[in-house]
C-alpha cells in the first residue's frame, strides 16, 4: 500500500529527519521548511541526477550558478515587475487573504472551506506582485534595493553573452542552473508543494527560430522519461497544454507536467516555448533584429544578446525552450511514490530508487560498543565511503531490529551487519531493503558487490 494522504508523509518526514517546519522553536513561519539530515541527502541526490542527465550526459549544455539578489532592471525588462502577480482577494470580515483563482479550494481561517463561510465579505480581486524585495547597502530608504529572484531563468538570459563568448556555443545549446527561488505566495500550502522559498532546476535551451516546436516536443519527452527514471509512476502523470489565454506573457506554448500529489493533480514541472521574448527583452539595439515576440523598449541593456548564423552570416535572437522543475515538488512526488506500508511484514518502507536514497548502506556492529566489531565496521564503512557513491553510515546502537526498521523507513537499500563470525571468517551479512533477504558476503568482495549494486 502506498501513501494515501499527506499526513503520512509529513509524519514520516518529521520522525525520520527529512523535513521540518522552518524556525520551528519560535512557532514556525508559514510556507517555509528546512531539510534535515535525510532530506538534504535526498535533495542533493535528486539535483545530482538532474545535473547528470542535463549536463554531463550531453554535449550541448553548460552550467551556471548565478546570484539570488537580482537587479530591479533585470526583472523590469523581463516583465516580472508588471506581470508576476496573482489575483488577491481580502475578506473584510476576518481580514484573511485568498487567491482569487483558488477560492473554491481555500480554507477560511475560522475553519472549513471558504465557500461554506456565511459571514464572508470579499473585496474585488487585485494583482499582488509575488516578488520579495530587500534593501542593498547601509541606508534603507528605498532608493537602492534588489529582488530575491522569483526564478533562476532570468540570470541565465542575462549571462547569455558571457557564456557564448567564453564557450563559443551556438544554437542548439543550453544553459542549466539549479538554485533557490523566492515567491511571496498568497496562500502557501500542502506541505512543501507551495512554499515561499524553494529550489528550481531550470534549463534554458537556445534554438534557431523555426526549430522551436520540434525541440519543445523533444524536451517534453526527455523530461517525462527522467521523472519515470526517478521512480515517478507514469500512470500518475498527466500532460496539460496550457490554454492560450492562460499562457505566461513570454510563452508561445507551455506543457505542464501534472502529477497526482496526495492533495490532487497539480503541476510538477513546466516545459515552455518562451520564443525570443527573453533575449529580445534584455538585448540592446532591439530595432536591429527581427524579434517575433512583443517586447518592451530597452534603453538600459549594455549588450546585444544575439548569435551569428554561420551560413547566412545574419545575426539573430534565438528562441528558448525551458523545462523548469521544482526540487521540493520533485521530492514530494518521489516520497509519495516510494512510501509503502507492508502490513504482512509489519513495516513501512521507502522504496526509493537507490540513486536517490539518502543513505546508501548502513554498517551495523551486532553488539554495541564491542571494540573489535566496531573497528571492523568502521573499516567497512570507510572502504565503502571512499567509493564516492553517497553517504554510508555506522549504526552503533546494538538493536538490530530497530536499525532495520529505521533504515527501511528512510529507504536505505542495504544494511551490512558485522557479527562475531565476521571476526573469524571475514564475511558480513547483507540485508536487502525490498526483499528483506540476507546473504553472506566475503569482505574481500564487499566493495565490488556494493559498487555493482549502485552502478546498475
Ligand atoms: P503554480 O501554477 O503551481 O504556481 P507556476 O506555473 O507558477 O506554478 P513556474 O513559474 O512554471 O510555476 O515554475 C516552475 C516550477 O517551479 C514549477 O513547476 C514548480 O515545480 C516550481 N514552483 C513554482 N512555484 C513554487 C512554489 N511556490 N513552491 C514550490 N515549488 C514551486
Amino acid at each position: 500500500m502506498t501513501a494515501t494522504n499527506m499526513e503520512d508523509l509529513v509524519s514520516l518526514c518529521k520522525r525520520r529527519g527529512f523535513i521540518f517546519p522552518s524556525n520551528d522553536i519560535y512557532g514556525g513561519m508559514k510556507g517555509l521548511y528546512d531539510f534535515g539530515p535525510m532530506g538534504v541527502e535526498l535533495k542533493i541526490n535528486l539535483k545530482n541526477s538532474w545535473w547528470k542527465s542535463i549536463v554531463y550526459e550531453r554535449d550541448d549544455v553548460e552550467g551556471l550558478d548565478s546570484t539570488i539578489l537580482t537587479s530591479p532592471l533585470v526583472l523590469q525588462h523581463s516583465g516580472h515587475e508588471d506581470t508576476f502577480s496573482d489575483p488577491l482577494i481580502d475578506c473584510r470580515t476576518c481580514k484573511a487573504r485568498f487567491r482569487a483563482d483558488q477560492l473554491e479550494k481555500s480554507e477560511c481561517p475560522r475553519g472549513g472551506l471558504l465557500d461554506k463561510c456565511k459571514s464572508k465579505d470579499l473585496t474585488e480581486a487585485r494583482p499582488f506582485n509575488l516578488m520579495f524585495k530587500t534593501a542593498i547597502g547601509p541606508v534603507d530608504d528605498g532608493s537602492s534595493f534588489a529582488y530575491l529572484r522569483p526564478e533562476t531563468a532570468q540570470q541565465i538570459f542575462v549571462n547569455f553573452k558571457n557564456i557564448t563568448d567564453s564557450t563559443s556555443r551556438t544554437p542548439p545549446f543550453g544553459i542549466a542552473q539549479i538554485g533557490k527561488a523566492f515567491r511571496n505566495e498568497i496562500t502557501p500550502r500542502n506541505f512543501i508543494f507551495r512554499v515561499r522559498e524553494f529550489e528550481q532546476m531550470e534549463l534554458e535551451f537556445f534554438v534557431k527560430p523555426g526549430t522551436d516546436e520540434e525541440w519543445h516536443k523533444y524536451w517534453l519527452d526527455k523530461r517525462l522519461q527522467w521523472w519515470s527514471d526517478q521512480g515517478v509512476n507514469s500512470q500518475k502523470i498527466k500532460l496539460l497544454e496550457v490554454e492560450k489565454e492562460e499562457l505566461s506573457h513570454y510563452s508561445k506554448a507551455t506543457f505542464d507536467i501534472m502529477y497526482e500529489f496526495p492533495h490532487g493533480l497539480e503541476e510538477l514541472e513546466g516545459v515552455a516555448n518562451r520564443t525570443d521574448f527573453d533575449l529580445g527583452s534584455h538585448t540592446k539595439n532591439q530595432d536591429d533584429f527581427k524579434i517575433s515576440s512583443k517586447v518592451k523598449e530597452n534603453k538600459d541593456s549594455t549588450t546585444k544578446l544575439v548569435i551569428q548564423d554561420l551560413e547566412t552570416k545574419e545575426w539573430f535572437i534565438p528562441f528558448v525552450i525551458e523545462p523548469s522543475a521544482g526540487v521540493e515538488r520533485g521530492v514530494l512526488a518521489i516520497l509519495n511514490e516510494a512510501y509503502t506500508v507492508e502490513e504482512e511484514n509489519n513495516r513501512t518502507v521507502l522504496k526509493l530508487k537507490s540513486h536517490l536514497s539518502p543513505i546508501k548502506a548502513a554498517v551495523i556492529p551486532l553488539k554495541r560498543n564491542n571494540q573489535d566489531l566496531v573497528n571492523l565496521a568502521n573499516k567497512v564503512k570507510s572502504e565503502l565511503q571512499s567509493l564516492g557513491l553517497g553517504r554510508v553510515m555506522i549504526e552503533n546502537s546494538g538493536n538490530i531490529g530497530k536499525n532495520y526498521r529505521r533504515h527501511d523507513e528512510i529507504g536505505t537499500p542495504m544494511c551490512i551487519t558485522v557479527d562475531f563470525e565476521s571476526l573469524e571468517n571475514q564475511s558480513v551479512t547483507v540485508r536487502d531493503r525490498d526483499t528483506m533477504k540476507q546473504e553472506r558476503i566475503s569482505l574481500s568482495e564487499i566493495s565490488s558487490y556494493y559498487s555493482s549494486y549502485f552502478k546498475n
